[in-house]
């Protein structure tokens, strides 16, 4: 098993498959074409599969993949179908912007993937193209109906709230998630913006997010599915639909951390907020066997943060922006 020197169990990886996105949301803000990383520099599907199988048989039980937008690497779904067949593996789940995931997503189911989670940061079609700079609303509401009528469950369907841009919203998805029958959850604004733009007075807290919801209707807390789940869950009081609230500024929840990521060039980043990363590919490409691999990554893991430092004083943003990272 892998555990890291605070004693955590890691058995979650986030595997980013491209730095390539579709969209230009606000708070990415992912590098745009001719600056995306050279293909020859994103690790193959061979070497993707490989890497799974490995932190599989270290104890990962969980496997997320991400992006960029994952659906925009090409032939993505033989991929997902050679990563769903490792023994082992329990959980395989992917986050997708759904641009096109209604074109995809039973291929998707049939090669095995479990879940989605979907971002939707708007209801408002004007909205959804300032904040993600395409218009494209109606595509990616297909895309939730295309997952749930595919039986993948849950769809979560995530948004980003940002004060005096979709706060106004709180209810309205709430509304949404007991309409559709998805599991809404909201995401604090976090410091991974490319342009650097954050500030905490942009934030919007669970107790705010809380009080706004709780005011449509009550809500019922829930418990976690697991100890390093990310969300705070709830249900409306009158059993109909649940929300999750994901309060990394407010409410950091590194003490259980169970994840790690590996980036779309192949670089292990052992949190989120890393400043520092281990060069997993150029191990990989110069011909290191099995047993190798294994003993960098216990190595890695044993020198994972304790926490992130959003909320200290020298606190410094990572030098990757998300859509490099993969969320
Ligand atoms: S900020 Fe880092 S340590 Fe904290 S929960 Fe996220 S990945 Fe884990």
């Amino acid at each position: 098993m892998l555990r890291d020197s605070f004693g955590r169990h890691i058995t979650d990886l986030r595997l980013s498959v491209t730095d390539r996105c579709n969209f230009q949301c606000v708070y990415c803000k992912p590098q745009l074409e001719g600056r995306w990383v050279d293909r020859r520099e994103l690790l193959t599907f061979e070497e993707l599969e490989r890497v799974a199988r490995i932190f599989v048989s270290l104890g990962i039980e969980k496997i997320r993949i991400t992006g960029g937008e994952p659906l925009v690497r090409q032939n993505v779904e033989s991929l997902i179908g050679r990563i769903a067949r490792i023994p082992g593996l329990r959980d395989l789940c992917m986050t997708t912007n759904a641009y096109i995931l209604a074109d995809k997503v039973e291929e998707l189911r049939k090669v095995g993937l479990q879940r989605v989670s979907i971002s939707l940061d708007t209801l408002n079609s004007e909205k959804f193209t300032a904040i993600t700079g395409q218009d494209s609303f109606q595509k990616v509401l297909q895309g939730i109906d295309a997952a749930l009528a595919a039986g993948l469950k849950p769809v979560k369907v995530n948004a980003v709230i940002m004060r005096d841009i979709n706060d106004d919203e709180l209810i309205d998805f709430a509304r949404f998630a007991r309409d559709k029958g998805v599991v809404f959850r909201f995401i604090e604004f976090m410091p991974l913006d490319a342009d650097h733009q954050w500030s905490r007075n942009r934030v919007v807290t669970l107790e705010e997010m809380l009080r706004i919801i709780s005011a449509f209707k009550g809500l019922v807390p829930l418990p976690p599915h697991t100890l390093s789940e990310t969300a705070r869950r709830f249900q409306f009081e009158d059993g109909d639909g649940e929300i999750g609230i994901i309060a990394s500024v407010s409410r950091p929840f590194c003490g259980q951390c169970s994840r790690i990521r590996l980036t779309a060039d192949g670089k292990i980043r052992t949190c989120l907020f890393s400043i520092v990363e281990y060069d997993l590919r150029a191990l990989l490409r110069s011909g290191a066997g099995d047993s190798e691999l294994c003993d960098f990554i216990r190595d890695v893991v044993d020198h994972k943060e304790e926490r992130h430092h959003i909320n200290d004083p020298d606190f410094q943003p990572p030098r990757r922006d998300m859509s490099l990272i993969g969320g």
